[in-house]
């Protein structure tokens, strides 16, 4: 049966990474899967075309297809288009409209790449580890949430960290299922010392873990001492769970450790769908547009490519794909084939967009063989 994936390639160096994901694609269908790829825009293109940062039609796409790619959305050219229309409110409409609730950011290093970390080779050699972290609540977007006049000349900013039961529930499921995938580890991280919505947090996740996957190895840290781990010591790591905000700044903290921002892929994933089981999902690299570098075939494809990856793992159910393609990624980095961005202070020639593309492709090729 096809696989149907959407693709919004978005702007700047968006349609050139996506171009090359393509190239992957065509070389998974040749060789015994079938993916049916229809294009699609969002962010600035699409305000350009639509006025939308994403037009109805699409979001009907985006609802009814297996998975969606997408590649970068944004750029100085709609700097100054109205708030609600600006290419990021595209994405943040993808997300909420799918309900994608857990986002997985995984830290892989490859060997080749692990001068580029910030710690020490030792330290990062060999890590993987995969950040769950809760979308679509929390502090981001709890009320009341505005800043009051007070009359007195001081204002009053309030944000409202929320969280209810099922919102923990289901993501300490999506982080203990993969755990089971992984190497059977989950770290919960939470401000339970300080925090009402740390308490709850805490006392969810056993719960679940008690109830539903005690098979798995279920550990809890402070979030601040969490992101202290994550420097000292990160290989003690296999999942981590925890909420939107911590979340959002252990994910990047993670992602220094492995090197460049044009190697890093994200997934983020709704609930399962009651008749099929199956997940709506938006795959996506971390790096942003990268305006200063489009149009110029220096990008570095391996973050969407290996968001690819995840797609093939987590919605097509190929983890030997998966595994394959990121095989080939290796390799081609073992090989000392470096986009610019991949260089470092010893310098050395950089490959095209095009041409990392075409070696990952080549590498695909030989690991068939
Ligand atoms: P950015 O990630 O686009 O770029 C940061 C730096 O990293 C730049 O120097 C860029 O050249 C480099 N870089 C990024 N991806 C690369 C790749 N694949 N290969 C080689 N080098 C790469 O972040 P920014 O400059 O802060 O933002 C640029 C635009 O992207 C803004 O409009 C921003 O709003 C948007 N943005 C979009 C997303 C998204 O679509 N998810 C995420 C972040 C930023």
């Amino acid at each position: 049966m096809a696989h149907d994936l959407l693709i919004l390639a978005g702007d700047g160096i968006g349609p050139e990474v996506m171009g090359e994901v393509k190239k992957v694609i065509g070389w998974f269908n040749a060789n015994g899967m079938a993916f049916e790829v229809e294009d699609d825009l969002v962010g600035g293109c699409a305000y350009d075309a639509h006025g939308q940062a994403v037009s109805d039609a699409t979001m009907d796409k985006a609802l009814k297809a297996d998975a969606v790619l997408l590649g970068a959305v944004g750029g100085p050219k709609w700097d100054k288009v109205p708030y609600e229309v600006r290419p990021e409110a595209g994405l943040l409409r993808l997300r909420k409209d799918l309900e994608l609730f857990a986002n997985l950011r995984p830290a892989k290093c490859f060997d080749a790449l692990a001068d580029f970390s910030s710690l020490k080779r030792e330290l990062v050699e060999g890590l993987d580890i995969l950040i769950v972290r809760e979308l679509t609540g929390g502090v981001y977007f709890g009320e009341p949430k505005e800043i009051r006049d007070l009359g007195n000349g001081q204002k009053r900013a309030i944000d409202t960290q929320v969280y209810d039961t099922y919102e923990i529930e289901r993501i300490a499921s999506v982080a203990f299922e993969l755990a089971r995938v992984r190497q059977n580890r989950v770290c919960s991280m939470e401000k339970r010392n300080v925090m009402r919505s740390g308490v709850l947090w805490n006392e969810v996740v056993t719960q679940v873990h008690k109830d539903r996957y005690a098979d798995v190895q279920l550990s809890h840290m402070l979030a601040d001492a969490g992101g202290m781990q994550l420097v000292r010591a990160p290989k003690q790591f296999d999942v981590i769970v925890t909420d939107n905000l911590f979340g959002d700044m252990l994910s990047d903290v993670a992602a220094m450790l492995t090197g460049s921002l044009g190697m890093l892929p994200s997934a983020s994933l709704g609930a399962p769908d009651a008749a099929t089981g199956r997940r709506k999902a938006l795959y996506e690299p971390v790096h942003g547009s990268a305006p200063d570098i489009a149009g110029q075939g220096k990008a570095n494809p391996i973050a969407c490519i290996l968001s690819f990856a995840m797609a093939l793992r987590y919605s097509f159910n190929a983890g030997d794909a998966a595994d394959r393609l990121e095989a080939a990624v290796e390799k081609v980095l073992a090989d000392g084939v470096r986009t610019g961005d991949l260089l470092g202070p010893q310098g050395g020639t950089a490959v095209s967009t095009s041409q990392m593309g075409d070696a990952i492709v080549a590498a695909l090729e030989d690991g068939a063989r």
